[in-house]
């Protein structure tokens, strides 16, 4: 037996019970071609919106939470992987709809997974996470609409937590100038050794919009949505782009066209969960050259398991700087 994160929810009810530490056995698991024993996990935010029930993350009851891990296979039954290779994965509804990372083994579907890439120890790519690989997603989203260091700085929202500290760290190494938003002026000195040029109050931007306003950036990476978004947007230089992933002010998007028909600016959508396995390879390529792997270590917490629950409350709170990573031990 091993120990796993294990949340019920009772017949009819609205919301799930506390979650609980739980000794599981490979039968409580779920059906998939490969076993693997999980060596590292990590908290990001979504585990936290499902390990405390805050947000309609977990889809099946009863539900391993967890959305990434690092492994080493002990079983396959397809011919995809051998017994011992490193295995990453992030998302495909792992820890939602399948049972998840927070348990000594997950059994999960091949194709979900990626070999470990070359370059990274499973604490590195733990440390990466579904929150810095995003990160990555959304500066190749900028790249994608031409949006080079000439062109003029780069916002990122929510800059001390875990998509906005990789962005940060990735957007120095090349060459962009970067105006950093928190609400934690203490991360101050932080942010600036990630390489942000110059550091604003959250809120600045969190406040209700303007259709424009006064141009400041040729880029954004937004972590928050509502308001923040919406400003974001507003203050998108022309021909600029402003990729979203999060929600962490709101889910709602309270903007005009006015950027779009009058600004040419680009709002690029960002997907980590779903999105194709070779958008992720190139992603992990990419981190592994243009993420200095002493600023993440600079911006990672190592935990253990028995911390993943009180750590999922803290990262809804904004207490958590950075990445965090779980050693399975
Ligand atoms: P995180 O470490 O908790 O970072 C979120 C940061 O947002 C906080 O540290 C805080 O930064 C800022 N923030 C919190 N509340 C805010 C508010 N009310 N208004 C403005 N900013 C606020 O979480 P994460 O793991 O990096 O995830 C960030 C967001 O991206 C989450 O919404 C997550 O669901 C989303 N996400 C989406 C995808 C995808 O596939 N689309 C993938 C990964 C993450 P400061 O203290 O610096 O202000």
């Amino acid at each position: 037996t091993f120990k796993a994160v294990w949340i019920t929810r009772e017949e009819g009810a609205k919301v799930q019970n506390p979650a609980e530490i739980r000794e599981i056995g490979l039968d409580d698991l779920m059906e998939g071609d490969v076993t693997v024993r999980v060596g590292q996990t990590t908290v990001n935010y979504k585990d936290g919106l499902a390990v405390t029930g805050k947000g309609p993350v977990v889809r099946r009851f009863p539900m391993i939470p967890g959305i990434d891990l690092v492994g080493e296979v002990t079983e396959c039954s397809s011919n995809a992987y051998s017994r011992g290779d490193k295995v990453l994965l992030n998302g495909f509804g792992v820890g939602e709809t399948h049972m998840g990372a927070y348990a000594g083994y997950a059994r999960v579907k091949s194709d979900w997974l990626i070999p470990l890439p070359k370059g990274l120890s499973g604490h590195q790519a733990m440390a990466i996470g579904t929150a810095g690989y995003t990160a990555m997603l959304c500066v190749l989203a900028l790249e994608d609409h031409g949006v080079t260091p000439d062109k003029g700085p780069v916002l990122v929202t929510g800059a001390a937590g875990g998509v906005g500290s990789v962005a940060v760290a990735v957007l120095a190494k090349l060459g962009y100038e970067i105006v950093a938003s928190t609400g934690r002026a203490e991360e101050g000195d932080y942010l600036k050794g990630l390489g942000a040029a110059e550091i604003i109050d959250r809120a600045e931007l969190s406040g209700p919009p303007k259709p424009l306003n006064r141009e400041r950036w040729a880029g954004a990476i937004d972590v928050a949505g509502s308001n923040t978004l919406a400003n974001a947007l507003s203050m998108t230089q022309y021909g600029g782009t402003v990729a979203a992933c999060g929600l962490a002010q709101g889910m709602d998007l309270p903007s005009s066209v006015a950027p779009f028909i009058l600004r040419g600016v680009t709002l690029a959508g960002i997907d980590s969960v779903m999105a194709p396995v070779a958008r992720r390879i190139q992603a992990y390529d990419r981190l592994v050259r243009d993420l200095d792997m002493a600023k993440l270590d600079a911006m990672t917490t190592t935990i253990g398991f028995d911390d993943i629950i009180p750590h999922a409350s803290a990262i809804l709170e904004g207490k958590v700087r950075g990445r965090l990573v779980v050693e399975m031990g």
